[in-house]
C-alpha cells in the first residue's frame, strides 16, 4: 500500500461517491426521457373526430397522446363506505397505525408508522370529452400521478390504563391510534390521461400503459402539473449526480494533495542526504594525516564518533551528525527537546 497514491478509506469513499453518481444519473436519464416524451405528446381534443383520427393512422394506434375527459363509469361504480352518496371509479382504503418510538441514541420518543391494511379497487371507466365521445381507460391501477381525492378520514385514539402505560415504558412504544383514510377517483372528475391510444375492432378508443414501456400517467391535476414535476425530478436528480461526481473529484484531489506533498517530502531528504554525504568526504580528505583514534574535538554527542554536521531548526542546536540525526525516534532536539522543523547541513572551513 506504501506506493499507492490512494489510502483504503479513500478508495471507499471514492467508489461509493463514483457509484452513487452513476446510479444517480441513470435515474436521471429515465427522468430527462419522460419529460421530453412528455413535451413531445400531442394533446388531442376529446370530440367526435378522435376516432376518425386513429382510423386514418396506420396501425390505429398513436404511441403516447394526452387526453383530457371527465370519468364516468362503464357499469356500476363503487360506493363510498364512509361517504352517503359519493361514487367513484378508483377506491383506496388505508388503515394506519401511528405510535411513538423510544429513540435511545437521541434519548426522545419519535412518531412511526405502518400501514396495517391496504385495499384498491376500480371499476372500468371511459373519459367522457365533447360530443359524447369516450375513451376507455385500460389498466388505471398501473398509472403513475393518480392522487384520488380524500373523501374520509378519522383518526381513532387509542386509550389505554394505567398498567398499559408501565407495559409502554418497558416496550419502548407508545401507540397513538389508527388513522382510516378513503381516497376516491369520483364520477365526473377531470382526468389527465397520458399513453397509447388504440382504436379497437368494434371502433371503442382505450388509453392503455404504453407498450414501449414509457411512463403511463393519470392525473387530477392537468398535463402541466404532470409535466412540471417530472421536470423537477429530473432536475434533482441530475443535482444529486452532480453532487455525487463532485464528492468523488473532491477525494481524488486530497489524495493528491497528500501524495504531491509526500514526494516533495521525499525529494528534500534526499537531497540533504547527498548533500551531507559530499561533506563528510569533504572531511574525511582531510582527516587522513590523522591517525583516527582519538575522537574529533566537536564529535557528535550520540555517536561520539563524527563530527557534528547538522544545525538543528529552529532551536539552532549543532550538536550530531546527519546519520543520527536520521536516526532520532521522535524529531525533538537531543539537547532542548524542541521539535525540529528543518535541518541545514553545516559547512565547517
Ligand atoms: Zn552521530
Ligand atoms: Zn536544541
Amino acid at each position: 500500500m506504501e506506493d499507492f497514491p490512494v489510502s483504503t478509506v479513500e478508495m471507499v469513499c471514492l467508489g461509493t461517491s463514483m457509484a452513487l453518481s452513476g446510479l444517480f444519473f441513470y435515474i436521471y436519464r429515465k427522468k430527462r426521457k419522460t419529460v421530453d416524451k412528455l413535451n413531445e405528446a400531442p394533446r388531442l381534443p376529446l370530440d367526435g373526430k378522435l376516432a376518425d383520427i386513429l382510423n386514418s393512422t396506420p396501425g390505429k394506434c398513436l404511441q403516447y397522446v394526452v387526453i383530457e375527459g371527465a370519468v364516468q363509469p362503464v357499469g356500476e361504480p363503487l360506493r363510498s363506505q364512509f361517504q352517503e352518496g359519493t361514487v367513484g371509479v378508483v377506491q383506496k382504503l388505508v388503515l394506519k397505525e401511528h405510535k411513538l418510538v423510544w429513540n435511545g441514541l437521541a434519548r426522545t420518543w419519535t412518531d412511526s408508522e405502518r400501514i396495517l391494511h391496504e385495499r384498491v379497487s376500480s371499476v372500468p371507466f371511459d373519459l367522457v370529452g365533447a360530443d359524447r365521445a369516450a375513451v376507455r381507460v385500460l389498466c388505471p391501477l398501473e398509472a403513475s400521478g393518480l392522487d384520488a381525492e380524500i373523501v374520509h378520514e378519522k383518526f381513532h385514539q387509542a386509550s389505554y390504563g394505567f398498567t398499559d402505560i408501565i407495559g409502554q415504558y418497558l416496550s419502548g412504544e407508545k401507540p397513538k391510534g389508527q388513522l382510516e383514510t378513503e381516497e376516491m377517483v369520483k364520477v365526473g372528475a377531470a382526468l389527465t390521461g397520458v399513453g397509447e391510444l388504440i382504436l379497437d375492432a368494434d371502433r371503442t378508443l382505450k388509453l392503455r400503459p404504453p407498450t414501449d414501456g414509457s411512463t403511463f400517467f393519470l392525473s387530477p391535476a392537468g398535463y402541466e402539473a404532470v409535466r412540471l414535476e417530472q421536470e423537477g425530478q429530473a432536475t434533482l436528480w441530475r443535482a444529486l449526480a452532480s453532487l455525487c461526481a463532485l464528492a468523488g473529484a473532491g477525494v481524488l484531489l486530497w489524495a493528491a494533495r497528500r501524495h504531491y506533498r509526500r514526494l516533495r517530502a521525499e525529494r528534500e531528504q534526499d537531497r540533504l542526504r547527498r548533500e551531507f554525504k559530499r561533506m563528510a568526504a569533504g572531511e574525511e580528505d582531510d582527516d587522513d594525516d590523522d591517525d583516527g583514534a582519538e575522537p574529533p574535538a566537536n564529535a557528535c554527542i550520540i555517536c561520539m564518533s563524527e563530527p557534528r554536521s547538522c544545525v538543528l531548526l529552529d532551536c539552532g542546536h549543532v550538536c550530531c551528525c546527519y546519520s543520527c540525526f536520521q536516526a532520532l525516534p521522535h524529531p525533538t532536539c537531543p539537547v532542548c527537546r524542541q521539535p525540529i522543523r528543518r535541518v541545514v547541513p553545516l559547512y565547517q572551513s
